[in-house]
């Protein structure tokens, strides 16, 4: 089982190097530690996870608005939140190899994984995660400002400016997508951990009293969110923080954990964070940050819910989550077996033949179903092999223009996981697609 699991791990880096999917930072200069950048594939389906997120989040509900903050910060925001006291991981190193650790991580605390040498750790030092820099030409501590190591506090800090512009009342949320920066110790497991990353979050602000419905509520709805995007019921799942694992911020967190190669771990955190943010940012920036609640004549500062995800662990979890290999007339096929919103492309248009009016009418189609869908548009290779391309980054329909349509306006709809395979006319294709694609 184990050896099966890391070989999927291994399938996934390559079919991402190889599709395009994911490359390392600085490929050409021999690569730069924890970074990736995201190729003409991975660009798309990030984009997906995340516009699906959106779509779930904001815009099919009336109660949740969007920020875009900034990701440059000045230290009394970090301050406030607590993060330069206490955003820190317990580093150790090992005396005898010299590798880095983080205490909280390791299976055996007196021993190193690397060289495996017991007794030689050193006691565990505070590491601030912050990533730390100087804003404008002078070097010095007044110009200190910090990427973001979330993109929560931004929702904190316009709370008011949402709240009056907006003209919502709690229970409402803020929600942003946006690039986070930590400092890890030890990034690893592909795009799982890295420096940085996109995360998804949102905070739901309600009547302290409604905080444990509300807390409920989130958890239940995210957990769904993975299912209902075609994530197997088998490798997710919720689980309580214990109490050592909690932040300083939370009296209660939930965590949505996926089943990883090297076992469950974290998709994303939903916490009840009480008032936490909301006071420390009032009593720090010297703002009421509060609500006041005209019909019971009632002035309070709202409890928090916060579904907090990562944009990118979530599309590798996706991508793990589809792989699926099957014997297809001898042969080995490998199909990514995505939800539609997720899948990089939605159709694949391809033409039979390079013959030119065969080009023609192929163009035509794939310029009418463009308008609407992310499309693909291959004419290399035999037909086979070129479905098999779109199986691998799981198209999940491939429309094969040949000879015939030429004479009846009409083309071959292949469908990803049945292989089934239907003929339309190019006329009703928009209505067919719009009724699976939606
Ligand atoms: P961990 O315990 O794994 O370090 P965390 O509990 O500190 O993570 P949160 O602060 O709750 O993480 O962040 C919310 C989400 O952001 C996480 O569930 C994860 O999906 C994502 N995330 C956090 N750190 C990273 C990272 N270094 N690389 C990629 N995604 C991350």
């Amino acid at each position: 089982m184990a050896e099966k699991s890391s070989e999927l791990f291994d399938k996934i880096v390559n079919l991402s190097k190889r599709r395009g999917i994911v490359f390392q930072s600085a490929e050409i200069y021999g690569g730069f530690r924890s970074t990736y950048d995201y190729g003409p594939i991975g660009v798309l389906m990030l984009r997906n996870v995340k516009d699906a997120w959106w779509r779930s989040m904001v815009q099919l509900r009336t109660d949740v608005v969007g920020l875009d903050a900034s990701i440059l910060s000045p230290p009394a925001v970090w301050e406030a939140s607590g993060h330069l006291a206490t955003f820190t991981d317990p580093l150790v190193d090992c005396k005898n190899c010299g590798a880095r650790h983080r205490e909280d991580k390791l299976d055996d605390p007196t021993q190193c994984p690397t060289c495996g040498v017991k007794g030689e750790l050193t006691e565990p030092r505070d590491f601030n995660l912050m990533f730390k820099t100087h804003a404008g030409p002078v070097v010095d501590e007044g110009a200190v400002a910090y990427l973001r190591p979330e993109t929560a506090q931004g929702m904190f800090i316009n709370f008011s400016n949402v709240q009056v512009t907006s003209r919502k009342k709690p229970p409402f949320g803020i929600a942003q997508i946006g690039k986070s920066f930590r400092n890890e110790i030890t990034p690893g497991n592909f795009v799982f951990r890295t420096r940085e990353f996109e995360q998804m979050e949102m905070e739901f602000f309600v009547a302290p009293e409604e905080a444990e419905k509300w807390h409920e509520y989130w958890c239940q709805e995210r957990l769904n969110w993975y299912i209902d995007h075609g994530m197997s019921k088998d490798n997710v799942c919720l689980r309580e923080h214990t109490q050592d694992e909690l932040s300083h911020y939370s009296s209660a967190t939930y965590d949505v954990d996926f089943k990883f190669p090297w076992g469950w771990d974290e998709l994303e955190g939903i916490a009840y964070r009480g008032d936490y943010d909301l006071t420390q940012h009032s009593e720090h920036s010297g703002k009421p940050l509060e609500y006041f609640d005209q019909v019971n004549n009632k002035r309070y500062r709202p409890h928090v819910i916060e579904p907090a995800a990562g944009a990118t662990r979530t599309m590798m979890a996706f991508l793990m989550d589809a792989y699926h290999e099957e014997e297809v007339n001898g042969e080995t096929r490998t199909v990514l077996r995505l939800h539609h919103r997720i899948a990089p492309y939605k159709i694949a248009v391809l033409p039979l033949s390079k013959k030119p009016d065969l080009q023609g009418k192929s163009q035509e189609v794939f310029t009418k179903l463009a308008s609407q869908w992310m499309c693909d548009y291959d004419e290399t290779q035999a037909i086979g092999k070129r479905y098999r391309r779109q199986d691998e980054i799981g198209t999940p329909y491939c429309v094969t223009v040949d000879f015939d349509t030429l004479e009846d306006n009409a083309v071959t709809v292949r469908e990803r996981d049945t292989m089934e395979q239907v003929r339309l006319p190019i006329e009703e294709l928009a209505t067919w697609f719009a009724e699976r694609l939606s």
